[in-house]
This record gives structure tokens, C-alpha cells and sequence, in this order.
């Protein structure tokens, strides 16, 4: 069988140009969207990665404020850096970028984004709220797994999908969003024991575990969907997902290619969500404006 590749660079241009008209659409009222990016690292890879969200922001009409306060930043500084941005009202969106200086937090110091400006859900209560169906920002990445799978017409409601991973970022939200479609959802992790005792009959398989070859066509069926988030930078310093792309190539019936799939949604998604969240908060700010 031939294995369609799912990619996510037209869809990610898709959802570009709807943060760009809505970019504009808040410029005509006077607000300039603005996303603030905190990053306490010298990673090489993560400083690429914020710049190509910072290019992309600017590309969408959106003000993109890099916070880089070096690696050795204390917990007690970035505590206040995102407190301060958070009662900042020219900023709409907030990413605290990781990886974090060693010792440092992540799950306490993403509480005190406010939730009105958590456009990549980090703060637990997001979270929370995503779990009981209250609004709130879905992770980026989450939300992309969905948005490709609309974007592809592959229905979600009644169908086996197997998430595998469960942090807070990736595989916990997306079960929720799936749950939320009406998929039966079963979490893999890596106590769950053999992955083909759950992959081999899922309609859909979503992998998101950091482990570069981690499913392979020994794993799947020949009706199966699967989309790797797995984002891996092997040594000679290409980057590779979690799946093992030429042994499921051919099995599965389709599959998203890495790099080129997720990843390209992710950003355009937090682009999206800034313009959200910057249209939320003109509205508490002038009762009454914008329909
Ligand atoms: P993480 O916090 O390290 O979580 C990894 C999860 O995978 C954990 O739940 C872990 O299980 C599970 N796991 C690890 N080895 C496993 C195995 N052998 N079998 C089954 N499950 C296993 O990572 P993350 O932040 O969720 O990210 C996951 C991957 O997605 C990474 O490659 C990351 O770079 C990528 N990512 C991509 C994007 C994007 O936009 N494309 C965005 C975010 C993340 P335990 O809980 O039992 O430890």
C-alpha cells in the first residue's frame, strides 16, 4: 500500500494568514497583537526555534518581544518577569520558551502566566479548564494533531486512537481534545508495556515521546493514521521524529513527515492564539466593543 504523506506546511499557511487577517482586523481597531517570548538558555537549537517564531510573528502583522535573560536566570527572576508581563496590557501572549536554567521549575513558574495570555496552555489551570471543558488555550502542539486531522478528513468520533506520551504539553491535552471529539483514547507512556498490545488495532496512532524510532511497522496496521510530533536531533544534526519513517512507509495508510508535519502547525497555532487572546482581552477592556 502506498502511504500518503500528511503534510502540515499548507495547512500551517492556512492558519498564517488567518492570524494575519485577524492581525489586521485588531490594527484597524488601534491594537497591535503582541506575543512576548521568555528564554533563559544558550541552546543553540531553541534559540533558532524562537527566532523562527519571531520571523513568523512579524510576518503575520504581530509584534514578537524576545525576553532572554541568559542562562544563568534565577527562578525568582523569571517568577517576576512573567508576573510583570502578565499585568503588562501591551502584551497579549506569553511562551516561556524551555529549556530552563538547571534547578528551575517549569511546572511552578508557568502558574504565573495569566490565563487570558496562556497561548501555548502552560499554566496548570488551563489545563484544568481544558479537562472540564471550560475555555482556555489547548498546548499548540496539542491543538496541531487536531487540526491536521480536520484539515485531512480523518474522522475522530468512535475511532481507536492511541496517544503515546503523557506530559503535560503533549499527550495529556491532546487526549483531552480528542476525548472532546468523541474518540475512545488510550494513553500509552513508558510503563504501559508493549506498544503493539494497543497500536496494532488504533485507527489513528499519535506519538509524541522524544525517542527517535520508537514506533515502526511492526507496531501498526495497514488502515492505521499516524502522526508524529517526535521532534529528535540525531547526531550528524538532522531531525527525525519518533517514528521509524521507512519501516512504516508503505504499511500505514498515512503519516506525517518530520520535519514538515506538526511542528509547522504548532507555530502558526500560537500566532492564532495570540490574535485570540489579544481580541479577548480588547473586548474586557472596552465592554461592549467587537462583535
Ligand atoms: P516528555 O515530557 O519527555 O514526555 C515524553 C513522554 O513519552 C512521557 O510521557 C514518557 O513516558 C513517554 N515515553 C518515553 N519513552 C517511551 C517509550 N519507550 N514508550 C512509551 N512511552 C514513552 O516530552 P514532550 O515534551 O511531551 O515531547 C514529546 C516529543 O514531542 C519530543 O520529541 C518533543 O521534542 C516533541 N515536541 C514537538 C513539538 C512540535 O511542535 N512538533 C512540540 C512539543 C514537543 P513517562 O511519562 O512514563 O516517562
Amino acid at each position: 500500500m502506498s502511504t500518503v504523506l500528511l503534510s502540515g506546511k499548507a495547512l500551517a499557511r492556512i492558519i498564517q494568514q488567518k492570524a494575519h487577517q485577524e492581525a489586521r482586523d485588531l490594527e484597524a481597531d488601534g491594537l497591535r497583537p503582541t506575543l512576548a517570548v521568555v528564554v533563559a538558555t544558550d541552546d543553540g537549537s531553541t534559540h533558532w526555534y524562537v527566532r523562527s517564531i519571531e520571523r513568523a510573528a512579524e510576518s503575520a502583522g504581530i509584534s514578537c518581544r524576545i525576553v532572554d535573560l541568559g542562562p544563568d536566570a534565577t527562578g525568582q527572576v523569571l517568577a517576576s518577569v512573567l508576573k510583570g508581563l502578565s499585568d503588562d496590557s501591551s502584551v497579549n501572549g506569553i511562551i516561556l520558551q524551555t529549556p530552563l536554567p538547571l534547578g528551575v521549575r517549569t511546572d511552578e513558574l508557568v502558574a504565573h502566566i495569566d490565563l487570558e495570555k496562556d497561548v501555548d496552555g502552560a499554566n496548570p489551570l488551563s489545563l484544568g479548564r481544558l479537562a472540564v471543558g471550560q475555555p482556555s488555550f489547548a498546548p499548540a502542539t496539542a491543538r496541531a494533531v487536531i487540526e491536521i486531522l480536520d484539515h485531512f478528513d480523518i474522522p475522530l468520533a468512535g475511532r481507536n486512537v492511541v496517544v503515546i506520551g503523557r506530559s503535560a504539553v503533549v499527550g495529556k491535552p491532546l487526549s483531552l481534545l480528542l476525548l472532546e471529539r468523541d474518540a475512545a483514547v488510550t494513553v500509552c507512556h513508558s510503563k504501559s508495556g508493549p506498544l503493539e498490545k494497543y497500536t496494532k488495532t488504533a485507527d489513528v496512532v499519535v506519538v509524541a515521546a522524544g525517542r527517535a524510532g520508537l514506533l515502526n511497522g511492526g507496531h501498526v496496521s495497514s488502515e492505521a493514521v499516524v502522526i508524529d510530533v517526535g521532534t529528535n536531533v540525531l547526531p550528524d544534526g538532522s531531525l527525525v521524529g519518533d517514528v521509524d519513517e521507512g519501516s512504516v512507509r508503505g504499511i500505514v495508510a498515512a503519516l506525517t513527515p518530520v520535519p514538515g508535519g506538526v511542528g509547522s502547525v504548532t507555530t502558526s497555532l500560537l500566532l492564532l492564539h495570540t490574535t485570540e487572546a489579544a481580541r479577548n482581552q480588547s473586548r474586557v477592556l472596552v465592554p461592549g466593543a467587537a462583535g
